[in-house]
């Protein structure tokens, strides 16, 4: 029987999704400890569309798109990009579906890997078709205070433990497949937190980028 060719050595592609109501450095800096941890030397912004049935953002898509551009334009040349394929659906992101689509342009050996908070971890197993996503894509997981590395079902958990690797050459040499917990710094900053400070006319300098503040300020967002 005719053995398949040996796939080609290709840099990892890691994309990171997110509501984005507003962008903050939670995000930003936390992917780029990440991006250093695990050599990425891109990473890709993907901005969300949020089902109907979840609570909607404040700000509009083309608003929380603006200030992912305005963050990414004060950001070091290279290391973000924008992926903005979620908005322009028009339906819900799930993101089973958007994998799908990047595996079918990439081809079966690119390496893929999608880059999520912990506390988004802890969920992923109730988002739509979860943990098939590791079919698809490696999940690369930054650390994130007040959470801690335990799912709260017995499958879930031997589903992480199953799945984890320590080994950064793995995410790069195989194309999906592998969980990695990164040690990114804690960075208390949630965009909750943001809109509930702005809601209260309290300050957010140290935790946003002064052109996304600029830009929420022009624009009447968070009141
Ligand atoms: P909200 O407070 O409205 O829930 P958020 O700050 O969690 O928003 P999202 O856009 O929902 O921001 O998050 C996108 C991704 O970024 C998620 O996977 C989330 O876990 C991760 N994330 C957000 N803030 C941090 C942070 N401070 N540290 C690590 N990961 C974070």
């Amino acid at each position: 029987m005719p053995e398949s060719p040996p796939c080609d050595v290709k840099p990892l592609i890691a994309l990171f999704g997110g509501t984005f109501d507003p962008i903050h450095y939670g995000h930003l800096n936390t992917v780029q400890s990440l991006a250093a941890m695990v050599g990425l030397d891109n990473v890709i912004l993907m901005p969300n569309n949020v089902p109907p049935h979840r609570a909607q953002p404040e700000a509009s898509a083309g608003q929380r798109l603006h200030m992912v551009e305005l963050a990414l334009a004060g950001m070091p040349s290279g290391m973000f990009s924008l992926d903005d394929r979620e908005l322009r659906r028009q339906t819900p992101s799930w993101t089973f579906d958007t994998f799908t689509d990047l595996r079918s342009e990439w081809g079966p050996c690119q390496p893929l890997a999608f880059i999520i908070g912990l506390d988004s971890l802890l969920t992923l197993p109730t988002w739509h078709r979860g943990t098939e996503l590791l079919a698809l894509c490696h999940l690369l997981v930054c650390a994130r205070p007040g959470y801690a590395t335990h799912m709260a079902e017995p499958e879930w958990q031997s589903w992480l433990e199953t799945h984890v690797t320590h080994d950064i050459g793995q995410l790069h040499r195989q194309p999906a497949g592998c969980i990695y917990l990164a040690s990114t710094p804690l960075l208390p900053i949630s965009a909750s937190q943001i809109r509930d400070r702005r809601h209260q006319g309290l300050a957010c300098d140290e935790m946003l980028p002064p052109a996304v503040l600029r830009y929420i300020d022009a624009q009447g967002l968070y009141r």
